[in-house]
């Protein structure tokens, strides 16, 4: 089912959802079904599993480095099978203009439709971790743009090689990024807001955003993008914060300013342990204001750890 068509049957309660990430290459899926059975009892319509970009690895062959380019997370697609197979539920997988050729995405899209995945998330993935800036894949898409008019041609029975007769369409809900805070790339807000626009208008149903930490970023966020004609929904991405590092590590990756209050709280804990309890209570409250105001879903990072997931889940699901 879409995710679109899950907001809607819920008639306007708020639907709880999270993300997971591949586990690395060799290790256990087990560990990822461990961390999602126990946010299972909260209902979730859909689960996002992420893409990550392919990265060098160093191979250490007798004193001489060996440089190979690899994935370390693959499988999106497979865990999205498996997950939607075993706990029965919609399963959404990013797919990224970074690190795949049209061609590639295109026999990806095709596995999701026969697999029964309604929903993709269409991301141009970040710069790989050598880059200073975004370089498009040769033979890939350039923008998220391009990809959500990829899987809209696909929608259409249009494949690359238009010659193909199809007699069975597939019919992807098409989920797209937005930044409250702005993309760090953009040169402001606003032009970021047209950007997201164009990409609604080429097909997108629906936004999540990107993590923020005070509300009114989104409140404003939304307001500016119904202003300019997005009637999508657009749900707000909630992370908490984990550990002290993240008080510095999240602005510097994802462009986002934390409140002062958040930042004091964070500071005064005398250990990990204390910041996550910190963490789960700023995600609680600003979660209980996001569903006071009527949001279509609340929709959590776990970075793969569901302990402080369940924690903020009980208090509102
Ligand atoms: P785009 O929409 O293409 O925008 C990228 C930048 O280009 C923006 O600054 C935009 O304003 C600008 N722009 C857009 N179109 C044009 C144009 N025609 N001309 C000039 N400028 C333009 N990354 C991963 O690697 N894997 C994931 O699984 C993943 N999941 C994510 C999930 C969510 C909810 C979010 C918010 C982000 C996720 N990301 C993920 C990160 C994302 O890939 C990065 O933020 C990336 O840098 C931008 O992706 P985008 O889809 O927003 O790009």
């Amino acid at each position: 089912m879409k995710v679109t068509d899950h907001i809607e049957s819920s008639k306007g309660k708020t639907l709880f959802s999270f993300e997971i990430i591949p586990p690395v290459k060799g290790r256990s899926i087990q560990e990822l079904y461990d961390n999602i059975d126990p946010l299972m009892e909260f209902d979730p319509p859909f689960i996002d599993v992420t893409t990550s970009r392919e990265e060098y690895v160093y191979i250490d062959r007798e004193g001489l480095l060996d440089k190979k380019l690899t994935r370390m997370r693959p499988g999106t697609v497979g865990i999205c099978a498996s997950i939607k197979h075993k706990y029965d539920v919609d399963t959404v997988p990013h797919v990224l203009c970074g690190g795949f050729t049209k061609e590639e995405t295109e026999y990806l899209l095709v596995d999701c439709h026969y697999l029964g995945i309604d929903n993709v998330m269409a991301l141009r993935g970040d710069a790989m971790r050598e880059e200073k800036y975004f370089k498009p894949t040769k033979g890939g898409h350039p923008f998220a743009l391009d990809l959500v008019a990829q899987i809209q041609d696909l929608n259409c029975g249009k494949y690359l090689h238009e010659v193909i007769e199809t007699d069975d369409c597939s019919n992807f809900c098409i989920g797209v990024a937005g930044y409250p805070e702005k993309h760090l790339e953009a040169p402001s807000l606003k032009s970021d807001l047209i950007r997201l626009k164009e990409k609604v208008d080429a097909g997108a149903d629906y936004v999540v955003t990107q993590m923020f930490f005070d509300n009114q970023k989104y409140f404003e966020f939304v307001e500016a993008a119904k202003e300019m004609g997005i009637t999508v929904p657009i749900i707000p991405g909630i992370k908490p914060i984990a550990v002290k590092r993240h008080l510095q590590l999240l602005p510097q990756v994802f462009r986002i300013d934390l409140p002062q209050d958040l930042i004091d709280g964070v500071e005064a804990c005398k250990n990990n342990k204390d910041v996550r309890k910190v963490g789960i209570e700023w995600a609680i409250q600003q979660s209980k204001e996001l569903k006071a105001a009527g949001v279509p879903v609340l929709h959590y990072y776990s970075m793969g750890k569901s302990d402080n997931i369940k924690a903020i889940a009980k208090e509102l699901f």
